[in-house]
């Protein structure tokens, strides 16, 4: 009677665009893309066309990379428009580029606060609105995952991220914001909240923060981006079909203790 449908967790004909995707989260999460059927389309700083040659190779699906950087917005619009020209179609976004800084608020410049607010709050949003026009434009359902943190809903230790911590809380919300305002243009959008994952962005904290952070998640250990992975593959697929404004917190259960 009620059978899972095989494809359910399929994005096979879908075409998605991963920002940050040259490493860590962003590259892991791309393969994984790809490896449930999707051709994927790379945006970075830098050109990250060996990876998207590696994914392409590796699982047999369409492939591109284009530099953008997602506090431009122009740049963004016509970078999209580039991404859906070369692969005729754009369906699903991970909105993932971010970066971070430590600096204890008494001590951030204005230019470090902009900084950070442009890149991970900015960002994603002339990401999502351009994504948005395009699809509406195009008379087109999609799907947007955005990628906020565990520190928009809680403050990091040691402390000195005042600027990361309130532009990830701006990206759960915005993700709300645009969840409900683009409901009835069959556009869905959610956001995850990762806690501490080993990539090169949490690579370079001091070994005392790390030992430190391990010590109070309860999972006694950090996560892995393959471990975001299924969550983005579900909220990008139609096994979440009526799911949207979502901010699935990924953490080994640190923000709940
Ligand atoms: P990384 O630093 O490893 O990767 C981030 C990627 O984003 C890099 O390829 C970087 O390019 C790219 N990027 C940075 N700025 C821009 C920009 N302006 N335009 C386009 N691309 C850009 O970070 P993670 O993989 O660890 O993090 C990915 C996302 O996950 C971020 O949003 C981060 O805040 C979030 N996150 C990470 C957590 C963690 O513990 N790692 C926890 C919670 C959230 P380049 O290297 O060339 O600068």
């Amino acid at each position: 009677m009620y059978r899972m449908k095989h494809d359910f967790f399929s994005l096979k004909n879908k075409v998605a665009i991963v920002t940050g995707g040259n490493q860590g989260i962003g590259k892991v999460v791309a393969g994984y893309l790809a490896d449930a059927g999707a051709d994927v389309v790379i945006f970075d700083l830098i050109d990250a066309t060996a990876v998207a040659e590696e994914i392409a190779e590796e699982y047999g699906v369409r492939t591109a990379a284009f530099v953008c950087n997602v506090t431009d917005p122009e740049a963004v619009e016509s970078e999209i428009q580039a991404a859906a020209d070369k692969m005729g179609t754009l369906d699903l976004l991970f909105n993932n580029a971010g970066i971070c800084l430590h600096k204890e608020a008494l001590y951030c410049t204005p230019d470090d606060w902009l900084k950070v607010v442009n890149v991970n709050l900015n960002g994603i949003f002339f990401m999502a609105q351009a994504f948005g026009k395009y699809l509406v434009s195009h008379h087109k359902t999609g799907n947007i995952v955005n990628t906020a943190s565990m520190s928009g809903t809680i403050v990091n230790i040691p402390q000195g991220q005042a600027s990361y911590n309130s532009s990830k809380a701006g990206v759960a919300h915005l993700t709300k914001s645009l969840a409900v305002e683009w409901a009835d243009k069959g556009i869905r959008v959610n956001s995850i909240s990762p806690g501490y994952i080993r990539t090169e962005m949490t690579g370079t904290v001091r070994e005392d923060w790390q030992e430190y952070w391990i010590s109070t998640i309860p999972f006694k250990r950090m996560g892995t981006p393959e471990e975001l992975a299924g969550a983005v593959i579900y909220l990008l697929s139609d096994a979440s079909t009526y799911t949207s404004g979502l901010d699935m917190i990924i953490d080994g259960c640190f923000t709940i203790v």
